[in-house]
């Protein structure tokens, strides 16, 4: 008979198309995940986990060690109110302490969002809010994005949501825009001011003179939409200012 596990590890199981072997690797949570290649046979899994016990106890500790004196040093700010003038529309957040480890979070049609549970960890609710964000965000803004391509004759390989901290958007070589989440937080015409500056890169991978008439062409006012948009950085909620990694 195998001997009996020491004690019940706890993990999230994540395939990846890209992913060569079985890798470990721990969220800005401190969970640990377990990334397998596609078709690999998941049984296997528990045996792998329990071969690297010893690693994942070190990792864990290091990771919550990490994240304690991180969010002590900056405590994560909480809204209590989330305006989105690229939807326009808007909630009031509440937080419902409750007995439970985790955090929860619920959107009622009332206009609130509702996080409950473990709501003194002030660290996990403003995960679960960034994940709400991020997943208003990519309902968004990919089919706009898609619709702006489409209406003025782009075409784009990727789009990717992601909370960069210094741009609202990034064109890469291979044809992957990236949108900032933020882009929720400006109005709709600079969100196409944005949209359309990376749709002009897929044809003009620079900032030459060639690449400003394109953009001039389909944003005839980009000039003022680009300085609007530099104002806008600093008008951000500060809630936003620590953002993790998503
Ligand atoms: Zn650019």
């Amino acid at each position: 008979m195998p001997a009996k596990p020491k004690c019940e590890m706890n993990y999230t199981v994540r395939q990846s198309a890209r992913a060569r072997h079985v890798w470990l690797r721990f969220s800005p949570l401190g969970e640990l995940i377990v990334v397998v290649p596609k078709r690999f046979d998941v049984k296997r899994i528990p045996g792998i986990v329990e071969q690297n016990r010893q690693w994942i106890t070190r990792a864990a500790t290091r990771v919550r060690e990490r994240r304690e004196t991180w969010a002590q040093k900056t405590p994560a700010k909480l809204p209590s109110r989330i305006v989105l003038p690229a939807l326009a529309l808007e909630w009031f957040v509440e937080y419902r302490p409750e007995v439970s480890k985790r955090v929860s979070l619920s959107e009622r049609i009332s206009g609130r969002i509702v996080l409950s549970g473990n709501t003194d960890d002030r660290e996990a609710c403003h995960a679960a809010l960034f994940r709400w964000l991020h997943r208003r965000a990519r309902d968004f803004l990919v089919p706009e994005l898609t619709a702006v391509a489409n209406q003025c004759g782009f075409s784009i390989r990727r789009i990717m949501i992601r909370s960069q901290r210094t741009r609202w958007g990034s064109c890469s070589r291979s044809g992957t825009i990236s949108l900032n989440l933020r882009l929720l937080f400006v109005s709709p015409d600079l969100v196409r001011h944005v949209m359309l500056h990376e749709l002009c890169h897929t044809k003009q991978m620079n900032h030459s003179p060639k690449f400003w008439s394109l953009l001039e062409r389909h944003d005839p006012q980009w000039r003022d939409r680009r300085r609007r948009l530099r104002a806008t950085w600093r008008e951000l909620p500060t809630w936003l200012d620590r953002a993790p990694p998503y």
